[in-house]
């Protein structure tokens, strides 16, 4: 744990998991390579200027966010509960690639928040001319530390900062590989957006019952999920290997715009054999925003007879960590299904 500013107001925890916004280039054979964290100060100085205590803590090595697994975000959530008490906000910085899948599991399996996570990363690594990794850590930082006039966090939710933009993180989802404007929220509005002032949209952020609650962490998770994408060809073969496959106890079925798959038999066969096997299968829709609604195309609705649950507006990366957090609380597929549908941290419109 290295201590970078003393100052005291705002704590602030700054956790490095890796990712482009990390690397510099090296001056002799011109790679990107990570930097030692400890020196961050250096690299940004402009975080000094803050009036809150920011100390940082690196996972070692660092990762290029392609590598994540679900063991990185129990040791995230076991390290935030460890420092809870100590700081008023965690900033994480990530890769970007896996980002929206970090922040969706960590909304689920932190319990009772009451200060803010924010996940940000960076196009450009933090040691290039150009970089966003300055502008948005300093976003990040800003916000992390931002209090009420009770005194409470202003945003007490894991969140997504990139490009001006405070996005809930499990509504967020990487959409442009090149541009700075890497990620969108396009089934909720920005919790903030970062112009001449940090503007606050507080009718849409979500506060806690109690701001006195401690947190719980959640860390069991069972990732026995699959992924399967609906398209014109794809073969029984494919379709049953996936639903009907033995390491496979859910399916999140990316479905074509309102919740639609093809109504041939051989599909609905495969459905209902699913079914017999207890499977869990969420319809959640291929396109960038909008909702699965099974009522309106008879493809559909056969889905729905089939036993498949709606995703209404999940993104995939929400239903995929919602799915792992569920099956690690229950064996008990019924009541997996049940709490799927059920708005448990604002990641559906519901
Ligand atoms: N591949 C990198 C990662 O996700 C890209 C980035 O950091 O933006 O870790």
């Amino acid at each position: 744990m290295n201590k970078v500013n003393t100052t005291r107001k705002s704590a602030i925890l700054l956790i490095y998991t890796g990712g482009t916004i990390g690397m510099k280039q090296d001056v002799n054979d011109l790679t990107l390579k990570p930097f030692d964290f400890s020196q961050i100060l250096e690299e940004v100085p402009e975080i000094g200027k803050f009036a809150c205590k920011i100390d940082s803590h690196a996972f070692n090595p660092p990762i290029d966010s392609s590598d994540v697994e679900p063991s990185l975000w129990q040791a995230l959530a076991n390290l935030i509960k460890e420092k809870y008490e100590e700081y008023d906000g965690f900033i994480v910085l990530h890769g970007t690639d896996t980002m929206s899948y970090s922040a969706s599991a960590l909304s689920f399996m932190l319990d009772g928040l009451t200060k803010p996570v924010v996940f940000t990363g960076s196009q450009l690594p933090i040691g290039v001319p150009r970089t966003d990794g300055k502008e948005n850590l300093i976003s990040a930082v800003e916000i992390a530390s931002a209090k009420d006039n009770e005194g409470h966090a202003e945003v007490p939710e894991v969140c997504v900062c990139f490009d001006s933009i405070l996005m809930r993180g499990n509504r967020s989802t990487k959409i442009n590989s090149e541009e700075f404007r890497a990620f969108g929220s396009p089934n909720f509005p920005p919790l903030a957006e970062a112009g001449i002032n940090i503007r606050y949209n507080r009718e849409f952020i979500r506060k806690p019952n109690d701001w006195y609650q401690s947190l719980t962490i959640n860390t069991s998770l069972d990732t026995r999920v699959s992924i399967l994408k609906i398209h014109p060809g794809i073969t029984p073969r494919v379709v049953r290997n996936i639903l009907c496959g033995e390491d496979t106890r859910a399916v999140i079925l990316e479905t074509y715009g309102s919740g639609n798959a093809p109504m041939k038999k051989w599909f609905l066969d495969i459905l209902d054999e699913a079914a017999g096997m207890d499977k869990i299968i969420v319809n959640v829709t291929q396109c960038l925003a909008g909702t699965v609604n099974m009522d309106i195309y008879a493809n559909g609705k056969m889905l729905e007879k089939a036993g498949v649950i709606d995703g209404y507006d999940s993104t995939t990366e929400s239903a995929l960590a919602k799915l792992f957090y569920l099956m690690g609380k229950s064996g008990d597929n019924g009541w997996v299904r049940e709490m799927m549908v059920k708005n448990l941290k604002g990641e559906i419109s519901k």
